[in-house]
């Protein structure tokens, strides 16, 4: 059922008139209006359907309009849809519990918060409490959020427009072999550098100084970055050493995008503090977090947290993560996300990259994968240059169109195609969407030299 043609218009005309939308130069957007959607697919209010391989924001992990989330939802709007965090509540305290038992090591307590970056403003602000200390140690190639101290944490150009920004945030090179800082042959060698530069890093800045590092365990926007084996393991150590906090943003690879509950469960590290949100209950309502280990926790038994939020651990947000967990234990979706990227989306994009000179690697696990498009494979040249917009910008800009005319909704990052759609989307559903890439990717062919 689409929506009549005057409605239609009030949608956009409103829109345009009133909505400041994010990140947007907002005279030269035009947003589609989305009307419906159901599972891994959404529809415009033409009622045109487009496959989904952003998860909107890579938040969507069970999938559009999930019945248990939508009765959860309900059940507990109709019982209670407001209590402030003061109080004790069943949703919230059944939530923390749960996301606790799934939680690694000894973190076993969430602050909630209403997503990513003030889950990542309060680990920040966590750590610099326990530590009695001030700086933070951020990576060049992330995002972490745009609030004060988590666009200040921010490595990537989204930074720029807020700095100076918060004192005593010094940035550091991570790993990415495919265009290493480092001059690595190889992913161990990225591996091992990377980290040795970290090191110097500290040392540098005076490791008593440091209260916190902080990372995502799989780099999100900067580029589906998976770390080389031994990487966080030795970030571990590097914080076992100097008494450092490892605060891991798990905010985009928690919650079975990975094919884990949090994407340190790959390489079996427990960091002190994890933030959270998006996938916790795929974006339904506002919600996201913190899980804290033991003696953080403990470092505010006696002593009031400085923080806190009027919406923190809202009942409707909590209910919807409640529900949201028990449809990852009932309908198997850890493994079913695993085997999808192993047995389907890796191979599927790799021999998109065999028929594709533009395809330049191809990189990622779980549901969380990348493309990476470049005009010579040899010299690496990336299609469009590093944060290009307007007429630098145009071949992405063609590819997403033809992915769009294809009835793709693709997610496009610079000279990148991540392919993330819902952790819960079907082998058929997944070729259907690499038919629609192969298409599109001989638009950008024509640029490759
Ligand atoms: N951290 C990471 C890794 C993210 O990808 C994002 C959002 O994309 C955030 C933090 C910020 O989350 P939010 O937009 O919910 O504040």
């Amino acid at each position: 059922m689409t929506i009549t043609a005057p409605e239609r218009t009030r949608v956009r005309t409103d829109d345009r008139a009133h909505v400041f939308h994010s990140w947007s130069a907002q005279a030269q957007i035009d947003p589609m209006p989305i009307e419906r959607a159901e599972g891994s697919y959404f529809w415009d209010d033409e009622g045109r359907r487009y496959l989904d391989f952003s998860s909107q924001l890579v938040n969507v992990n069970i999938g559009y309009q999930h019945p248990r989330l939508v009765a959860a939802i309900t059940e507990q709007a109709a019982k209670l849809c407001t209590v402030a965090p003061g109080f004790a509540n069943d949703a919230r305290s059944e939530a923390a519990r749960l996301i606790a038992e799934v939680a690694p090591g000894d973190l076993d307590k969430v602050f909630f918060t209403n997503g990513g970056a003030e889950a990542n403003e309060n680990a920040l602000r966590m750590a610099r409490v326990h530590t009695g200390r001030h700086k933070v140690l951020a990576a060049y190639r992330s995002y972490h959020g745009a609030t004060a101290g988590a666009i200040a944490v921010t490595g990537d150009p989204r930074r720029w427009a807020s700095e100076p920004g918060v004192s005593g945030v010094v940035r550091y090179w991570g790993p990415y072999a495919y265009r290493s800082a480092f001059h690595a042959a190889d992913e161990h060698e990225e591996g091992a550098r990377a980290l040795a530069h970290l090191r110097d890093t500290l040392v540098v800045e005076g490791p008593h100084t440091v209260a916190a590092i902080i990372l995502e365990t799989v780099v999100g926007t900067n580029g589906v970055l998976v770390p080389p084996p031994g990487y966080l393991a030795g970030v571990r150590a590097l914080c076992d050493e100097f008494g450092i906090v490892m605060i891991v943003d798990e905010v985009m690879s928690g919650f079975g995008r990975c094919g884990e509950w949090f994407a340190v469960d790959h390489w079996d590290v427990v960091p002190d503090l994890i933030t959270f949100a998006k996938g916790v209950n795929s974006g339904y309502v506002p919600l996201g977090g913190v899980v804290i280990s033991r003696a953080i926790a403990a470092t505010f038994d006696d002593r009031p947290y400085p923080g806190g939020l009027t919406y923190s651990g809202h009942p409707l947000a909590c209910a919807s993560a409640v529900a949201s967990i028990g449809v990852f234990r009932d309908e198997g979706i850890l493994e079913h996300a695993r085997a999808l990227g192993r047995d389907v989306i890796g191979p599927e994009l790799r021999a998109l990259a065999r028929r594709h000179p533009s395809v330049g690697e191809v990189r990622g696990l779980g549901v969380m994968w990348a493309l990476e498009l470049v005009r010579d494979r040899k010299t690496r040249e990336p299609l469009v240059p590093f944060n290009a917009t307007g007429a630098a910008a145009a071949p992405m800009a063609e590819f997403a169109a033809a992915c769009k005319q294809g009835g793709l909704w693709p997610f496009t990052h610079f000279n990148r195609t991540h392919v993330v759609p819902p952790c819960t989307t079907t082998p058929e559903e997944v070729r259907e969407g690499v038919a629609v890439l192969d298409a599109a990717l001989d638009v950008v062919d024509r640029y490759y030299t």
